[in-house]
């Protein structure tokens, strides 16, 4: 394959566009891979086309391997089924739905649960049919609230997505482990430097869950990793150790204080020290109760307050809260939702105001790490006032606990209590036990062994495939472009001709045809009245991994052969070029 650029259709721009924050977002757009139609959707040029078909390619490949079979679902969907779910409610404001011109109700795809276990449903009947995994790579659109950093979260975007049925779960750990193997090969052949993490098994139920993360600076989640034993998770998946209750007969009865002017845990933490010092130690926000107000939306549109408690020197960790919550959402609980609980003392909310027994009637869960015999100072829902020797469990409780405080660098392992390390990454893939949610609602079941209907167990595994174009480009680019890792590059040697002569082109037209002959494709500069520099500057934004210069060079007989990813440069005689580079392809 030679792809000259003297007709190719791309144009490569000197300027970041000015949307782009992100330098997978700049260099995609710069490099002519990508162009932007609309907020959040993108259009693939021929140069990106190639890089998501190569992508496409090795995914299909792997799958194929764990003997996945690939079958395809539209993107446009009916109703019924994710009624069925409950999806369509759940799912709310992300889902884009329409209407045919008869009335008949519409979503396109967000993923694909439902459709699979559908035709599974039709078409099988017995265990003797099972295990069985199915794949497509296909084309998924979510209205995401925040569109960011072009392909890296768009509103339409293309995931892999697979599913696997059994009838046990011993039967289901095996296709997980399948998968799991398959993941570990795909994202290494990808070139990412990944780790695989404890995620959340979310909404769905099931315990299995486990999510591929690109490590990436800019990525949206954060991880934690043990400075010791090998637990990693996504933090929305970390549990805190609770620690053990605390005898609290000593424990001197609460007492409501005046605290002018503390709106704020500083504030708070200040008074106390110059009003009530204590005389072990001095306080600090950690002795603190925070009570926090969200509203939790559901996809039906219903709002319900909900109050969350926890340690002062701890802030929310929205997306450990949004996580908890889900499908539902998470929104500000405002100055017009505290007009409606006039109970409510703004910065002085305490226990007593909060959960079913409490006067605002609102529901209150607290961090695990209040346990009983913890005494702490709170609000006392009065303005200016707080309480102190607050003792849980004595004094007060809660309707339940929810992770939802922050997970700080430093914080104790919770397997084996070291020191935890935090870092960012891209979510490049999620498997997990999807359980027997799905299989239930749509009444998936077959025969077992005994002549006995029992429900079917599901897996559920995705893999960002767009996404994956750009995690790639940010874990691998420089200055100057992108860097492609050799499998999934749009081209494996990029030939620029450089000069007037027109030994020059024959040169490099005559090598362009031998390695493509040779099985090696190549993108061609041909261009004739572009200089040098652009060339280059182009070469290296496009991100080929070999660059081969034909020009000066060859007076000597030599072509320079660049690697695009060392900078490292060796000439290389014209005769000798097409072993050599033949083998530096094959040899990766
Ligand atoms: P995220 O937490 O990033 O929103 P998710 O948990 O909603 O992802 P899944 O439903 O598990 O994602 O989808 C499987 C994979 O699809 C993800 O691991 C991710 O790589 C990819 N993906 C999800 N949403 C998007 C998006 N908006 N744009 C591009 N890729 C996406
Ligand atoms: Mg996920």
């Amino acid at each position: 394959m030679i792809v000259r650029m003297s007709t190719l259709f791309l144009r490569t721009l000197r300027e970041d566009p000015v949307d782009a924050e992100v330098p997978s977002h700049k260099l995609l757009v710069r490099a002519g891979y990508i162009r932007r139609a609309a907020p959040g959707i993108y259009s693939w040029l021929p140069m990106g086309w190639r890089v998501l078909r190569k992508v496409e390619q090795i995914v299909r490949e792997e799958m194929d391997a764990i003997g996945a079979q690939e079958l395809h679902f539209p993107a446009l969907l009916p109703r019924e089924p994710y009624d069925a779910s409950g999806r369509w409610t759940d799912y709310g404001d992300s889902i884009f739905t329409l209407t045919d011109r008869k009335g008949g109700e519409y979503l396109l795809g967000p993923t694909h649960e439902e459709m699979f276990t559908l035709v599974v449903k039709d078409l099988y009947s017995s265990y003797k049919d099972l295990p069985v995994s199915l794949y497509q790579i296909q084309t998924k659109y979510r209205d995401e609230p925040r569109p960011r950093a072009g392909i890296l979260r768009g509103r339409e975007f293309v995931m892999k997505d697979s599913y696997s049925f059994d009838v046990s779960d011993e039967a289901f750990l095996r296709s997980y482990e399948a998968h799991r193997g398959a993941y570990v090969k795909i994202f290494d052949r990808l070139g990412l430097d990944y780790v695989i993490v404890a995620a959340m098994s979310g909404a769905m139920g099931g315990s299995a869950s486990e999510e591929f993360l690109a490590k990436a600076d800019n990525g949206e989640d954060t991880y934690v990793r043990c400075t010791n034993c090998d637990y990693a998770a996504n933090v929305e998946a970390v549990k805190v150790s609770v620690p053990d209750p605390i005898p609290y007969d000593e424990a001197p009865a609460a007492h409501a204080e005046d605290t002018p002017d503390t709106p704020t845990i500083d504030t708070l933490v200040d008074h106390l020290n110059a009003h009530f010092a204590r005389d072990d130690r001095p306080w600090t926000a950690a002795d603190t109760l925070k009570n926090v107000l969200v509203m939790v939306v559901h996809g039906d549109g219903t709002r319900e307050p909900l109050a969350v408690g926890i340690p002062g020197d701890r802030e929310i960790d929205m997306k450990r809260l949004g996580a908890q919550v889900e499908p539902a959402e998470v929104a500000a609980f405002d100055e017009a939702e505290f007009a409606r609980h006039p109970d409510l003392v703004k910065g002085y909310i305490g226990p007593g105001a909060l959960g079913e027994k409490g006067s605002s009637r609102i529901r209150y869960l607290l961090d695990p790490r209040v346990v009983t015999g913890t005494r702490w100072v709170t609000g006392a829902n009065q303005p200016g006032r707080h309480v102190i020797d607050l003792v849980a469990g004595r004094d007060f409780t809660a309707d339940g606990t929810i992770e939802a405080a922050e997970v700080c660098e430093g914080d104790a392992c919770p397997r084996c209590g070291h020191p935890l390390e935090s870092a960012r990454g891209i979510e490049m893939g999620h498997i997990f036990q999807l359980g027997r949610t799905y299989a239930e609602a749509l009444d998936l079941k077959v025969l077992d062994e005994n002549g006995k209907l029992v429900v079917v167990t599901m897996g559920s595994y995705g893999v960002g495939v767009s996404r994956a174009v750009a995690a790639i480009v940010e874990g691998s680019h420089d200055a100057a472009g992108i860097i492609w890792p050799r499998e999934v590059a749009p081209a494996d040697v990029h030939i620029v001709a450089t000069g007037k002569d027109a030994a020059i082109f024959e040169t490099a037209d005559r090598l362009a045809s031998e390695l493509s002959a040779a099985g090696v494709e190549v993108l061609y500069d041909d261009r004739r009245r572009v200089s040098p520099g652009v060339k280059f500057a182009d070469a290296e934004l496009i991100g080929v991994p070999t660059i081969v210069v034909v020009g000066r060079g060859l007076a000597d007989g030599v072509v320079e052969v660049r690697d695009r990813a060392t900078g490292e440069r060796a000439d290389v005689a014209v005769e000798d070029a097409v072993a050599q580079l033949t083998g530096v392809v094959r040899g990766g």
